[in-house]
Parts: structure tokens; C-alpha cells; sequence
């Protein structure tokens, strides 16, 4: 069965790393801008060239990010380009060893743009040719190639490197805690109604993409409210984790079931027919109608009634369906509660009871 942990997190870490990126473009914008007038005047041309180029290249990128949906792939046109200036920058004879010093901020800056994975790979990778810059510029000079200032360089940029990978790595952890906490009903552990709506968005373009069904089966519990009059909140709170492990038990890894709020439950089965959605539905039903809650020496029988919908004969939008399968949901009511109701045209198999 899906759970809130299926959903990638990516997407919801970009808003961060569209504002970090924002800042660095401006950063380099006026970098570009005063560094570019500085070289100029000392006279090194292709260094102040590179500049200006880093600098237009931000003004583009500023009108680029606003309107993209693919970040990711902004952030690398972003980041690979100004680290390679940035190697550029150490390479070049004029430059002086205080450039090294800017070699700090690409741990910093590659994990907050990319994350643990692709911020540790680019990291290492920039560190790398950084020093091999550095050994093939200052190997034969003395003043450099002294080994404590060259073992406080690198136990620098190492601490650096790791604290960037730690961090990130223990932000991740947390967004995603958090990503897992607001898509779960707490009390039940089944998905809420925002994951539920999200799982929904995207299964509606994949069954439109490849022509698969979509059904959906919206229940509720029948005469819950005397459940909690006869034994007491607590117990009842007891019944709906039952009722929702015996849902989970007898879904698909490819369904996803939710608690919509009090004691009413909706099930999504992506590749299937309201048919198929009727017998699932119905098998659901004799479960929970068999399996009591047995507990502290109490006994407590649960019947519940569903109504089943399914995209495309019934409507394209989650409205529709939920509006379609709430009709028939109180048809099952109606008809005396304990019982499946699909669509009318299914006609002789529409309403199914434990007696049918
Ligand atoms: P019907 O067969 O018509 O659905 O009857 P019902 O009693 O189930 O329906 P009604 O809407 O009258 O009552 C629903 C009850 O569900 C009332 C409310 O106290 C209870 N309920 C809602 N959420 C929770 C919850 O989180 N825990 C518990 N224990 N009870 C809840
Ligand atoms: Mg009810
Ligand atoms: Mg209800």
C-alpha cells in the first residue's frame, strides 16, 4: 500500500533552494560587477571577461528561475558554471593564493543547492580539481608548500565539507518526519486527506497517460456514534485503528487508503474497474463484519457502508467521484446500512447485502 513516506521530498525542499539561489544570483551580479571594474584596471583582461559573463549569466537566470518548474535542472546551470569560473579564477597566473579562500563556500553552496547526494559528489569534485590547481601553481614555491599552513588549509575545507554534508543530511531527515506527519492521520496511521488529494492528482494523469481505470470506494462506519455512547470514546478510537489495519491488510502495495475525517474512510485502486472496485469493496465489508473488535474482554461488532465510483464513467475530477461514490454510499445506507452500492447501470449488482 502507498504511504505518506512514497512521496518524494525533492519537491518540497525547492522553495528553499529557489531563495538560495536568488541570493547567490544577485551575490554574483554585483561580485561580477565590482570584481570585472577592479581586473579591468589591473589589467587582466580574461579574468574581468569571465566576470561579465558570470554576471549577464545571473541576469538571465534571475528571469529563468521565476518561471521554470524544473529547478533542478536551473540550479545545476547554475552551479557548475560558477565553480568553474571559480577554478578559472585559480588557475589563471594573476591570481593570488587569497582566491583559495573562496574554495570554502563550494561545499557550503553545492549541498544547499543539491542536497546530500549530488551536493556531496560536486563538492568532491571541485575540492579535487581546486587542489590540484593549487599543487600545479605552487609545487616548486616555498613560501606555500610548507607543510602546517597546507595541513590547516585542508582540515579547513574537510570540517567544512562535513559539516555541510551532516547538516544536510539531518535537515533532509527532518523534512521528510515532518512531510510524513502532515500527510498521516495520526490516530490511525493511514494516509489524511492532503496526501490522499496529492496520490490522487498524480494516478489521474498516469491512468489518462495509459489508458488504465481509476476507481475509488468512500465508507463509512454504520452507527458509530452509539459505539462511543455504549463504550466510551477511547474504545471507539480503539474500533477505527482496528477498522483501518483490516483495510490495510487486504489492499494492493498500488492502493491507498485514507481516513477522511471521523469515522469515514476513502480507498483509491489505481488499474482497476468499478467491478473489480465492488469486489474489493464487498470483501471489506465481510471482514470488518466478521472480525469484532476483541478487547479487555469486550467484544464490539462493526459494520460499515460504501459507495464505489471510478473515473471516466463517473467524472474526471476528485469532486465528481467523491460525489458520485457519496450518493451511493447513502443508497447503502438508505437500504438498510452493511452494504456495497456501485453505479445503476451496474443494475442487479448495485446493492450488495450480507443477505444478497
Ligand atoms: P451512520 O450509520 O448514519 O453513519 O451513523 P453514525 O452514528 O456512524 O453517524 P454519525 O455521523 O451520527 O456519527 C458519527 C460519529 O463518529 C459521531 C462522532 O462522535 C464519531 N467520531 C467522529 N470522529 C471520531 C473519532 O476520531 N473518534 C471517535 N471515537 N469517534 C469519532
Ligand atoms: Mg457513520
Ligand atoms: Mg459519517
Amino acid at each position: 500500500m502507498i504511504d505518506a513516506t512514497d512521496l518524494p521530498s525533492r519537491e518540497h525542499a525547492q522553495p528553499h533552494r529557489k531563495a538560495v539561489l536568488m541570493a547567490l544570483l544577485w551575490i554574483t551580479l554585483i561580485a561580477g560587477i565590482v570584481f570585472a571594474t577592479l581586473n579591468i584596471r589591473a589589467g587582466n583582461g580574461p579574468l574581468a571577461m569571465v566576470e561579465i559573463v558570470m554576471a549577464t549569466y545571473s541576469v538571465f537566470l534571475m528571469w529563468a528561475v521565476r518561471r521554470t518548474r524544473h529547478l533542478d535542472r536551473w540550479l545545476l546551470a547554475y552551479s557548475l558554471p560558477f565553480f568553474s569560473a571559480m577554478m578559472f579564477a585559480l588557475y589563471v597566473p594573476r591570481s593570488t593564493v587569497s582566491v583559495f579562500g573562496w574554495i570554502l563556500l563550494v561545499p557550503i553552496l553545492s549541498h544547499l543547492l543539491h542536497g546530500r547526494k549530488l551536493g556531496l559528489a560536486i563538492s568532491l569534485f571541485f575540492t579535487g580539481v581546486a587542489t590540484a590547481i593549487f599543487l600545479f601553481k605552487f609545487h616548486d614555491s616555498p613560501i606555500y608548500m610548507k607543510p602546517i599552513p597546507l595541513l590547516n588549509m585542508g582540515i579547513l575545507t574537510l570540517c567544512i565539507l562535513t559539516f555541510s554534508h551532516v547538516y544536510e543530511v539531518s535537515r533532509e531527515r527532518s523534512e521528510n518526519k515532518l512531510l510524513r506527519l502532515a500527510r498521516t492521520d495520526f490516530l490511525t496511521g493511514l494516509a489524511n486527506r492532503v496526501m490522499f488529494e496529492e496520490v490522487f492528482e498524480k494516478e489521474t494523469h498516469r491512468a489518462q497517460r495509459e489508458l488504465t481505470p481509476l476507481s475509488l470506494i468512500l465508507l463509512d462506519l454504520d452507527f458509530f456514534k452509539s459505539v462511543n455512547d455504549r463504550y466510551g470514546h477511547e474504545m471507539g478510537d480503539r474500533v477505527l485503528v482496528h477498522v483501518a489495519r483490516l483495510i490495510r491488510k487486504r489492499l494492493r502495495l498500488s492502493d491507498l487508503a485514507c481516513r477522511f475525517g471521523g469515522e469515514e474512510f476513502a480507498i483509491l485502486l489505481p488499474d482497476t474497474h468499478i467491478k473489480q472496485a465492488m469486489t474489493v469493496a464487498e470483501e471489506l465489508r465481510t471482514t470488518v463484519a466478521e472480525r469484532p473488535l476483541v478487547y479487555d474482554g469486550t467484544t464490539i461488532s462493526q459494520t460499515m457502508s460504501l459507495g464505489v465510483a471510478e473515473i471516466g464513467p463517473d467524472g474526471s475530477t476528485l469532486e465528481d467521484l467523491l460525489a458520485f461514490a457519496d450518493e451511493r454510499l447513502y443508497l447503502a445506507k438508505g437500504k438498510g446500512r452493511n452494504r456495497v452500492a456501485g453505479p445503476q447501470w451496474l443494475d442487479a449488482e448495485t446493492v450488495s447485502s450480507p443477505n444478497s
